[in-house]
């Protein structure tokens, strides 16, 4: 059985958006929350978006094995913890993990028997850049290190289960609903 979906894409290119829509129509999937050093943005819930930690904190729990994976992300730390992995195993439950590219990677490499890994691409990069500034919540230098990041992701994208282009954002949706609902009916060879 497939329990865990993890969702990779280049920030900004509306992965966040399309989670969400997942989660309101498979309401019985679970959300990996992770860990992260980065700071809250104003839409976003201590607890519900990411366990928002500080640096210190967030190196003991590295020593303690507290992480499954763990990746500096943009100069940011962001991690998974291990014990929701297990109480999904043991629970039979579905997780969603939203995480980097290398994060992915980590957990089908561990679990690949029980990963479903998805990569989400934007229809290019200007849409992406677009899509930055519209969202408002990134400086012109910061976009920068995301645009170039995006390259370095794109170079992952065949290592992944599946991938999908989010060209229409109500398509993708549906594309990602129906995806999902496979996974649950026990489909578990990619695309
Ligand atoms: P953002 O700051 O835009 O919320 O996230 C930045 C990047 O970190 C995104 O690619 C996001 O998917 C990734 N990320 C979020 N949580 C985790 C995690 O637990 N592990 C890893 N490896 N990446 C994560």
């Amino acid at each position: 059985m497939v329990n865990f979906i993890t969702i990779s894409a280049p920030s900004g290119s509306g992965k966040t958006t399309l989670c969400k829509a997942l989660q309101v129509v498979e309401p019985d999937i679970q959300w990996s929350i992770s860990y992260t050093t980065r700071e809250k943005r104003d839409t976003e819930e201590d607890g519900v978006d990411y366990h928002f930690i500080s640096s210190d904190k967030f190196e003991d729990f590295i020593i303690n094995g507290y992480f499954v994976e763990w990746e500096n992300v943009h100069g940011y730390y962001y991690g998974t913890s291990l014990k929701s992995l297990n109480n999904a195993i043991h629970e039979n439950k579905m997780l969603l993990l939203e995480m980097d590219v290398k994060g992915s990677m980590n957990i089908k490499k561990l679990y690949p028997e029980k990963t479903f890994s998805i990569f989400i691409i934007p229809p290019s990069i200007e849409h992406l850049r677009d899509r930055l500034k519209n969202r408002g919540t990134d400086s012109a230098k910061r976009i920068e290190v995301r645009l170039k990041r995006f390259q370095e992701e794109m170079e992952f994208q065949n290592k992944f289960d599946y991938v999908m282009v989010n060209e229409n954002l109500e398509s993708a949706k549906i594309e990602l609903k129906n995806k999902v609902r496979k996974l649950k009916q026990g489909e578990t060879n990619g695309a």
